[in-house]
């Protein structure tokens, strides 16, 4: 991300992130509410309420503010939502399967695929009666949260936003999902971007960089060792130098 600027109805929330993850990486980005965490995530993404009003957002060169959101999907990049959408009449299984094969451009093997996903959910203790229910509806948060996990393990994509996808969730859950997002980077090979509130998910998600976010950009930058600073002495400091 090269300088990025994004409003939100005429209201200019992002203002000016520059942030390199390469393959191998994870990056926190830690923030108070509203300083503008899921709008990066969203803008990166490409939801259409969200306007980039400068900058470039590149995967391995390829300007992905050019592209639509499947594009950008089939490009490599992976979006697990703070608040994921219920999609009623839409089973986990076909949602599933569809997402996997518009990424790859490819159906995949029924067979391979029903194994892929029994050992998903399997190793994100989702019961197999989920691949029939209805894509999040009536799911509990920390359900969702699990299912977009379980997204991220069959996609397979270069690059992980994950938006708190911590928040709501107890300490096995969390477990849990931190060892499916451990798994995920296990290859070396793909890049993670973990946003979150607070610096319990890093215990089990060890980040190799911290960045602060607040009021639009980032505004400290560290190793793990922020992230324990920022336990003890919260945001403050930063919102005041920001505003
Ligand atoms: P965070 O994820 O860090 O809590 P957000 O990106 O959700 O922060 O919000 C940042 C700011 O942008 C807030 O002031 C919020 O009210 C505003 N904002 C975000 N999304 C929208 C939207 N769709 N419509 C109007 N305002 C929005
Ligand atoms: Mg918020
Ligand atoms: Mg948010």
């Amino acid at each position: 991300m090269r300088d990025l600027q994004v409003a939100v109805e005429d209201k200019e929330i992002l203002r000016g992130v520059n942030l390199t993850v390469r393959a191998g990486e994870t990056h926190a980005i830690m923030g108070p509410n509203g300083s503008g965490k899921s709008t990066l995530a969203y803008a990166i993404a490409g939801h259409p309420k969200y306007t980039v009003t400068g900058g470039q957002v590149l995967l391995d060169g390829a300007d992905l503010l050019d592209m639509t959101v499947d594009e950008r999907a089939r490009a490599g990049l992976f979006l697990a939502m703070q608040y994921p959408v219920e999609v009623p009449g839409v089973s986990v299984s076909n949602f599933l399967r569809s997402a996997v094969t518009s990424v790859r451009g490819e159906a995949p093997k029924l067979r391979e695929f029903a194994k892929d996903l029994k050992a998903g959910m399997d190793a994100l203790s989702i019961d197999a009666a989920f691949a029939q229910r209805n894509l999040n509806e009536g799911f509990s948060g920390g359900e969702k949260k699990r299912h977009e996990i379980l997204q991220l393990e069959l996609l397979k994509p270069k690059i992980a936003v994950l938006d708190e996808t911590d928040s709501g969730l107890d300490v096995d859950a969390l477990r849990v999902v931190s060892e499916g997002i451990n798994r995920f980077r296990s290859s070396g090979e793909t890049g993670v971007l973990l946003i979150t509130h607070y610096t319990r998910i890093l215990r089990y998600v060890k980040p190799d960089f911290v960045h602060v976010f607040a009021g639009g950009r980032i505004v400290e930058q560290g190793g793990p060792e922020l992230a324990e600073k920022l336990e003890a002495e919260g945001y403050e400091a930063y919102v005041k130098a920001s505003a």
